[in-house]
């Protein structure tokens, strides 16, 4: 191989990693929600869901794509990041990720009861569905300020209800979130007031219980 032929396959080393790394450039949308505005009323207004989604979450996003550009961050999936990050990028991709879940596990033909593996698992966990609601509901009235409540499982399906504060997620666990309930005031104030074990109260009439099943079954 003469010079000449090192300089050029260099050359296309450069250009093809430059390429590959344009491509990989990740650059995270604010979510689509799947109904109208004001589908989920009267659990959840129009009015907070269009400042809950269009500006918080929106918010989050944007600080995420900022705190990402230039770094390892931008090649890694959403889950990825808030697993390995800490700080202002950990806050701002675990609220990014928890409010993708958030938004998605709602319905307006929502409520009712578990489905599926996910109805079975709840039952041989906590006897039955009330028993289950009574303690997420315990759990998430008891948070102390601003955070969440999950339901989440492990690799061999046993589910854990736990707390986190202000954006954590269960992945920082190893855990696969399937519920997550935001307790953050802007969640609920608009709504409820002070009053969040109202809010807590009649969220489980929009849950999507098809939606947790298929994060459960992982399909
Ligand atoms: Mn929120």
């Amino acid at each position: 191989m003469n010079v000449r032929r090192i300089l050029l396959s260099l050359c296309m080393v450069v250009i093809t990693g430059a390429g590959l790394a344009q491509s990989s450039h990740r650059k995270f949308e604010l979510m689509k929600l799947p109904y109208a505005l004001n589908a989920l009323e009267p659990v959840i207004s129009a009015e907070t869901l269009s400042l809950h989604h269009g500006k918080h979450l929106n918010t989050y996003v944007n600080n995420l794509n900022k705190l990402i550009a230039g770094t390892k961050f931008e090649q890694m999936e959403l889950e990825e990041i808030v697993a390995t990050s800490e700080g202002a990028l950990f806050n701002n991709a675990g609220q990014t990720l928890n409010h993708n879940l958030y938004f998605t596990q709602f319905s307006p033909e929502g409520g009712g009861t578990p489905v599926g593996n996910l109805s079975r698992a709840i039952d041989a966990q906590w006897g039955n569905f009330d028993k289950f609601k009574e303690e997420f509901t315990k759990s998430a009235t008891a948070l102390f300020g601003s955070g969440w409540v999950w339901l989440s499982k492990d690799a061999s399906g046993k589910l854990y209800i736990t707390q986190e504060a202000n954006g954590g997620n269960p992945v920082t666990h190893g855990l696969i979130p399937i519920l997550g309930i935001d307790v953050w005031e802007h969640a609920y104030y608009v709504d409820y007031r002070n009053n969040r074990a109202a809010h807590l109260d009649a969220v489980w009439k929009i849950i999507d219980w098809a939606v947790l099943n298929r994060r459960y079954t992982g399909v």
